[in-house]
């Protein structure tokens, strides 16, 4: 029996096809016509007017940073339940994350506690320079409150979108709502480019100044001028015509992956305490992950008894993400609430999600869950 992973790549002849023409053309020096196209099919998906891609959706996130000027001395505001990435480019602008708990109906941030926080922030004279939002596991947040309450105050939303792609919130797309927002191409998403990401906007004068921070800023002169610090961030072309042909597939993928959750719901849902993650109707989620809880009221089962059982038979499970603020790197950053997502990190699991996964590999999965009942 062969190892189940928890969400590998799935690549179909077209996409080895289209990195075959991609090496053909010959456009490997990185850059070539393949990002403009892939950048373009992003945008009409999305309905976004610009974007620029890159070799990861953490430099997306830098990069809109960037753009919003937060730099040393700043606070951005982060949803605590993510993955470390969704931060770390706060830090790299020299600025502060603030941590804002999850609500439990979709665990994403809770907007009650975002306008706390910026209450209370903006009171001591410190208003915060940028919300970050996260749409956990491809589920969109509730995003009609955090827009409102960003509005009120007047700072600029960056949508982390990163496993996201092909999401929406009453009928608008994932990546469609913040001033800026991005995508991760990463190895374990609905989408990989082996790894790349990109960052959309409306505004394309902003969106070149993110395409030349991320071609090392070089001003137009044959002996390229600087008046900027650069980074290295841009996608390859042979990357982005990989990207490009799994995008054409997207929607097959998150039928596939929905159709996972539906089948760990039906198969697992009367075991006791287990419970699939909540599921608003504000939204249609891309099934990214498949995700449970365990309550210790009602079972004695744990996440982490359930995580030894599926390794023992070589299948890959994981923990929700650990909160941002019970992390060593982040201690001492401030945070409103934190309970909700304790407990989901302590209860939660995610179980195997590719869309390469069969129905024989789930039964696998279900039974091997079921006999820990
Ligand atoms: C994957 C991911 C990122 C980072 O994307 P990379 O392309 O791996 O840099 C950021 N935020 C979230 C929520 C992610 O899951």
């Amino acid at each position: 029996m062969s190892r189940i992973f928890l969400s590998p790549p799935d690549l179909r002849p077209e996409d080895h096809a289209a990195v075959a023409a991609a090496l053909a053309s010959n456009w490997v020096a990185p850059v070539g016509p393949e990002l403009a196209l892939f950048e373009a099919a992003v945008c009409e998906r999305v309905g976004m007017s610009h974007a620029v891609a890159l070799n990861s959706g953490t430099a997306a996130l830098h990069l809109a940073l960037t753009l919003l000027g937060v730099r040393q001395g700043d606070l951005v505001l982060c949803p605590s339940l993510t993955f470390a990435a969704s931060s770390n480019p706060v830090r790299y602008c020299g600025a502060e994350p603030v941590f804002i708990d999850s609500e439990p109906r979709t665990w994403n941030m809770d907007p009650a506690r975002l306008k706390e926080a910026i209450e209370v922030l903006s009171g001591e004279g410190r208003k915060p320079k940028a919300v970050i939002v996260v749409h956990l596991y491809g589920q969109c947040a509730e995003m009609d409150a955090i827009l409102n309450v960003c509005k009120m105050h007047g700072i600029p939303l960056v949508e982390d979108a990163a496993e996201a792609l092909g999401a929406s919130y009453r009928g608008k797309a994932a990546g469609s709502f913040g001033l800026y927002s991005f995508f991760s191409f990463n190895g374990n998403k609905i989408i990989t480019s082996s790894g790349g990401g990109m960052l959309l906007g409306n505004d394309g004068v902003e969106i070149a100044r993110a395409l030349h921070l991320a071609t090392q800023a070089r001003e137009p002169a044959a002996h390229y001028e600087h008046k900027d610090i650069g980074y290295n961030y841009r996608m390859s072309n042979v990357l982005a015509a990989l990207g490009r042909s799994q995008l054409a597939d997207l929607e097959r993928r998150i039928a596939v992956r929905r159709g996972h959750f539906e089948s760990y719901r039906d198969e697992l849902g009367d075991l006791p305490g287990l419970r699939m993650m909540p599921v608003s109707n504000a939204g249609s989620p891309n099934y990214w992950l498949s995700c449970l809880t365990l309550d210790p009221a009602e079972t004695s089962v744990t996440p982490d008894s359930v995580l030894h059982a599926l390794a023992a038979e070589d299948i890959e499970a994981r923990p929700l993400w650990k909160p941002l603020h019970l992390q060593p790197v982040f201690e001492g950053c401030r945070r409103f609430g934190g309970d909700v997502s304790e407990s989901l990190f302590a209860r939660g699991l995610c179980l195997p999600s590719g869309s390469n996964l069969d129905e024989s590999g789930r039964k696998r999965i279900c039974d091997r869950i079921r006999a820990c009942f």
